[in-house]
């Protein structure tokens, strides 16, 4: 959950299968504009990596490319929107991801008092995800992110930042892939016509290069360069 410098306060979601680049667009969009970047996935593997009562629960289900429970989640991120960090503008990655969890969000908005500027959707096809997602590696300590043919390291299997050894994740072969792109079309994919419903969804280009899409998303929130 990192912050940096630049004052744009917005409330948005991405929404896309895993590999559609939501990570890296809200990296890229927490340094641009100061917003926190809440990616639940990185909540529960760094519960996973100290081994708390979470991520216990947790891991097994991560590893299989399998979602955590509603109440979980919905937990964490309601816990997250009643402290301070919550106020300054924020992207959601990689919640909400059931239709549950999209009405648990809503109602712990109104509580809060705040409300989302936008949703912004990336479409990807499946072929793209496996090879994006079955070429990354990411250092464990620092986060970065890397792809070993479009973004490789300066030295193999090695962290430009900080020299700790890449790690791929359990859940990033093939096949975990496209159990995750399953999921994803059955219990996300309908929140683009929760969100379209109100007015909220804004479809972003999914394929192209990080420059590029990061392009499209201040295109479409109306935020010239
Ligand atoms: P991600 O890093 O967003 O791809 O998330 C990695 C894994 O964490 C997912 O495959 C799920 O097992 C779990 N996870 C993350 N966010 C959620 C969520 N909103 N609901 C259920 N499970 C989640």
């Amino acid at each position: 959950m990192a912050r940096h410098m630049g004052e744009e306060r917005m409330n948005l979601i991405l929404l896309g299968p895993p590999g559609a680049g939501k990570g890296t667009q809200a990296k890229r969009m927490s340094a641009e504009w100061g917003l926190i970047h809440v990616s639940t996935g990185d909540i529960l593997r760094d519960a996973a990596k100290r081994g708390t009562a979470l991520g216990l629960q947790a891991k097994p289900l991560m590893d299989q490319g399998q979602l955590v429970p509603d109440a979980v989640v919905n937990g964490i991120i309601e816990e997250w929107l009643k402290g301070p960090e919550a106020r300054k503008g924020f992207v959601l990655d990689g919640f909400p991801r059931t239709l549950p969890q999209a009405e648990a969000l809503s109602q712990a908005l109104v509580t809060a008092k705040m409300s989302l500027d936008a949703v912004l959707s990336f479409d990807v096809p499946e072929a793209v995800l496996v090879d994006r997602i079955s070429g990354r590696r990411s250092c464990p300590a620092c986060g970065s992110v890397y792809h070993v043919v479009e973004r490789p390291p300066a030295r193999d299997g090695i962290c430009d930042k900080d020299g700790e050894a890449l790690i791929q994740r359990a859940d990033d072969t093939p096949e975990k892939v496209r159990e995750r792109n399953r999921l994803y079309e059955q219990k996300t994919a309908p929140l683009k016509a929760f969100y379209a419903e109100r007015h909220l969804l804004r479809p972003v280009a999914g394929v192209g290069t990080p420059d590029g899409i990061f392009a499209d998303i201040r295109r479409v929130l109306g935020k010239a360069a």
